[in-house]
């Protein structure tokens, strides 16, 4: 009886999110988080109705990128109310986390259903899109994230131009594969460095290795974004890169990367 229950308000919730897109990465610190951020912003700024919905319990860090350390996530009527970020709507779990060790007791719980409850006991109301900061990789807690979002219109992953992070990538697109998830795209982040003094792009890595990569495994490149000193800087004072530095050449780069799903 309380199984359906659950179902038909999971459903209801569903149901009222026009498009719902998974971030995923291979593995942690190629800029996930920072994408995740960057994509809700975009459309958000874009006029859309946005929700963020980050569940990466290895460092949810998307409280400190939109400067929402001190906010609390309000309950009423058995409904979690989302940060409201000027009309944008947050979830973290860095809302729920005391201390850094509680992220094993999250782990556990990814498990058991947490990502359902965030979304079928938060008052999301009518979004257009809803994008999900996954847990990387390719285990358990990320298979939780898809599968509660099962009619999710797909995945961007993220990758950087390294073989190493090439090889992670592959796994994530067999892992989309298997779970019927289509793959919207790949975003190839830390491509090439821009020179905060003169503006000039400089490689790092052998470049064009996402591209490659790509066509290869037969899914979109949804392109490129450099290292840019100004991201992490965007990052650690709390607002969206894209907002800050709206006028960059890079912030065109991360708009282009705005998918029209
Ligand atoms: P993940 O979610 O994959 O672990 P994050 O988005 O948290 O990665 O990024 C890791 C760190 O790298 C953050 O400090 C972020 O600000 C920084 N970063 C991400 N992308 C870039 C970039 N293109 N240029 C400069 N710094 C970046």
């Amino acid at each position: 009886e309380q199984e359906f229950e659950d179902r038909r308000r999971l459903a209801s919730r569903l149901c009222r999110i026009k498009h719902k897109i998974v971030v995923l990465s291979g593995k942690g610190g190629v800029g996930k988080s920072t994408v995740a951020v960057n994509l809700a912003m975009g459309l958000h700024l874009a006029g859309k109705k946005v929700g963020l919905l980050d569940v990466d319990i290895h460092g949810p860090s998307v409280p400190t990128m939109l400067g929402l350390e001190k906010s609390q996530v309000l309950e009423g009527n058995g409904e979690l109310v989302p940060v409201d970020l000027n009309g944008m709507k947050v979830i973290s779990l860095g809302f729920f986390l005391k201390e850094q060790d509680e992220a094993v007791i999250w782990r556990g719980a990814m498990k058991t259903g947490v990502i359902t409850q965030f979304i079928r006991d938060v008052a999301w109301g009518d979004l257009d899109y809803l994008i999900v900061d996954s847990p990387p990789g390719t285990g358990d807690e990320p298979l939780s994230v898809c599968q509660t979002l099962e009619d999710a219109d797909g995945a961007v992953i993220v990758t950087t131009p390294q073989k190493v992070a090439a090889v992670d990538v592959r796994k994530s697109i067999s892992f989309c594969r298997q779970i019927n998830l289509p793959v919207l795209g790949v975003i190839e982040n830390m491509n090439g460095f821009v020179c905060p003094k003169c503006g000039e792009l400089t490689a790092v890595f052998q470049s064009g290795g996402g591209k490659l990569m790509a066509d290869d495994m037969g899914v979109p490149f949804l392109g490129s974004v450099p290292i840019d000193p100004r991201i992490s800087e965007a990052g650690d004072s709390g607002v969206a890169f894209l907002q800050r530095y709206a006028d960059s050449t890079t912030a065109g780069l991360f708009q282009s990367l705005i998918i029209p799903v």
